[in-house]
């Protein structure tokens, strides 16, 4: 497979004024299409750096994707840089110069035009132009001693649409490799976690490769085969996809899957089972991400936010004796709100949702993110204590998903 550096060149990069979101965009598209990205630099607007970081970066890289510094002003000086570097001549592009002229005319309605802004007509010798459908200056690629050179403009949005357009085709043209990919979607490990228990593997793998994203409160694996074809992809994938299966097992919620409530929706759909939920401190979030699946009210009758105590014990009918003696956040009181709920309903399944999202601790002195999921079927009764170390968002994200998590399985 190929492998990228990125030169991100600007000196406001450098203060610390602006994020590289350009690497990160093109670091995700790259890795999208197999090219693995092993350097994102960053340089000012200096020759004499940019000069150093791109000898560096050929020694290094089969492709050199620059971002920033090709517009009209001084500054911007990419363009001689790389094509010094790489010993290119910059040749005058007719095609440009009437692109910019009408550029000025219609969209910047007559602005005044100055020979600066000619200076982007000035194109490597034997380059591939990338037309900037959103901007003026164009950018440009060249193939150099094996070494392809892709430069790209600074402003985000011209950046993003210049890579689609033009640097992905390119890139997928240099190869006649096709590129496929499974996502393994994981729940209740931790991205970290799922890395060191495939670390070996991942690192001794080059085709296919397997990497790891975190998602929300979630872990995605992806295992990315270049190959002919693919069927050829799908059987080197195989034995990878088994071997992640042997060590990760049932925390694996789906391969190629979207998400956990569509897992848990399908499952419920498939088993013609019902399921219906009293929730605390999620205050409904887990109703609300079953039903984002259409067509939930076949599984779904719905749900209670029992929120304040007392609605807890009016409304779902909890114990008040239990609630004051083993506190509104335990395993105690999880249990029967599931147990009532799923008897009001009449459902198969209950879940019962108690604990504290934080920032704050309550009377009981739990600290925040403790948070106890219950599940009642016909066959049993099911409570997970958590300690989730988050903030109150992510705390009812993942007290949700563990929810989520309970019912499939
Ligand atoms: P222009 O034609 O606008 O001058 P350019 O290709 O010369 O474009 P720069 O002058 O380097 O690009 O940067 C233009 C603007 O784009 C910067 O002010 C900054 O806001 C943004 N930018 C540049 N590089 C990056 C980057 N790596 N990540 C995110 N934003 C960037
Ligand atoms: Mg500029």
């Amino acid at each position: 497979a190929y492998t990228a550096e990125i030169i991100g060149v600007g000196t406001e990069l450098l203060l610390g004024n602006i994020a590289n979101t350009d690497a990160q965009d093109v670091s995700r598209a790259l890795s999208e299409i197999g090219v693995n990205v092993y350097f994102h630099t960053v340089v000012g607007d200096n020759p004499e750096r940019l000069k150093q970081a791109v000898a560096i970066a050929r020694a290094r890289a089969d492709i050199i994707i620059t971002t920033g510094g090709l517009g009209p002003t001084c500054d911007d000086l990419t363009k001689q840089t790389l094509a010094e570097a790489f010993g290119k001549k910059l040749i005058f592009n007719e095609d440009e110069a009437e692109q910019i002229r009408a550029f000025f005319k219609t969209r910047l309605h007559n602005m005044e035009l100055t020979e600066n802004n000619y200076q982007q007509a000035y194109l490597p010798e034997d380059c591939t132009i990338f037309h900037n459908g959103c901007g003026t200056a164009p950018g440009c690629a060249f193939e150099s001693g094996g070494t392809h050179v892709l430069m790209l403009p600074g402003p985000p949005r011209e950046c993003r649409a210049m890579l689609e357009s033009c640097a992905l085709p390119y890139l997928k043209k240099l190869s006649d490799a096709e590129i496929h990919s499974h996502n393994i979607h994981i729940f209740g490990l931790g991205e970290s976690a799922v890395e060191a228990r495939l670390r070996d593997m991942m690192l001794a793998l080059e085709n296919p490769t397997l990497a790891p994203y975190a998602k929300d409160s979630e872990v995605l694996l992806r295992v990315t085969a270049r190959a002919r074809s693919k069927e050829e992809a799908e059987s080197m994938m195989a034995p990878v996809l088994e071997k992640v299966r042997a060590v990760l097992g049932d925390i694996i919620y789906g391969i190629d899957t979207e998400t956990l409530e569509n897992t848990a929706v399908g499952l419920l759909k498939e088993k013609n089972k019902t399921l219906s939920c009293a929730e605390s401190c999620t205050g409904g979030l887990l109703a609300k991400r079953l039903t984002d699946i259409p067509g939930a009210s076949r599984v779904f009758p719905g749900s209670i936010t029992t929120y304040a105590t007392e609605t807890k014990t009016a409304i779902l009918g909890v114990d008040a004796g239990l609630i004051r003696e083993k506190g509104v956040a335990s395993r105690e009181v999880a249990e029967q709100m599931a147990l009532q709920v799923r008897e009001k309903f009449g459902s198969d399944l209950g879940v019962g949702i108690t604990g504290i999202a934080g920032p704050d601790s309550d009377d009981s002195g739990l600290a925040p993110g403790t948070v106890f999921v219950a599940l009642a079927t016909p066959d049993g009764l099911w409570c997970r204590s958590l300690a989730l170390p988050f903030d109150r968002a992510r705390v009812r994200t993942a007290a949700s998903s563990h929810a989520l998590d309970m019912i499939r399985r």
